[in-house]
């Protein structure tokens, strides 16, 4: 009930049109659901939001990102603060930073576990399967003192995804990537290719034997 008061108020607080708010929503509920069986995330964990205009939709903090519910969308704006704050996900310091810093349209963060054990190993990630070596050749690893809604790694991954020939992600060490995309869909394919390619590095070293070398 209280959320649903929240989205009244959030409606009428926005500037957003309402049916571009609930084509929003079916789109985050749908690539909601596929981040979850994709193994990306555990039930509760990650987070996924759009930019539209000076506004972004941003799921709500503990919410399930495989069984989204039109209440767990929040709108807040872009350069922020403002009174929804507080029901977004933990991680809206970051992705406001993200869109500050870059021109992306969406960005998504998950805790895949491939991904997250290889930025416990590497400062950047270099993949060795064609696909993600032709997107995503090289993608950098950041560290931070707190890895949860943190103003340092915020800082550190704005500044990374909008260096010059950056990757559109980078990995928070030990937490997980933060992807950005011009759609949602596009954010969500990095931190897919990049799960791909780490799941083949660490198999890899768990082989013990060299590759051979399918470059030429
Ligand atoms: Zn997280």
């Amino acid at each position: 009930m209280l959320s649903q008061c929240l989205r009244a108020r959030q409606i009428l607080v926005s500037k957003m049109n309402e049916q571009t708010l609930k084509e929003t929503t079916q789109l985050m509920q749908m690539v909601g659901r596929d981040i979850f069986l994709a193994h990306l995330i555990s039930s509760h964990g990650g987070n996924i939001s759009v930019r539209v205009g000076d506004e972004l939709c941003i799921t709500r903090t503990g919410s399930m990102l495989g069984r989204l519910s039109d209440t767990d969308i929040v709108v807040v704006p872009v350069e922020g603060p403002s009174e929804c704050d507080c029901e977004a996900s933990s991680e809206l310091i970051v992705h406001r930073a993200l869109y500050q810093a870059t021109n992306a349209g969406a960005v998504v963060h998950t805790h895949s576990p491939q991904t997250i054990f290889r930025s416990m190993l590497e400062d950047s990630i270099e993949p060795i399967d064609s696909e993600a070596r032709l997107f995503i050749p090289c993608v950098n690893v950041v560290q931070s003192k707190k890895t949860v809604g943190s103003a340092e790694a915020a800082q550190l991954l704005a500044a990374e995804l909008s260096r010059e020939d950056a990757a559109p992600l980078a990995v928070l060490r030990g937490h997980g990537p933060f992807s950005t995309g011009a759609t949602l869909l596009e954010a969500y394919r990095w931190v897919s290719v990049l799960e791909c390619s780490c799941e083949q590095l660490n198999m890899r070293d768990m082989m013990g034997k060299p590759l051979k070398d399918y470059l030429g």
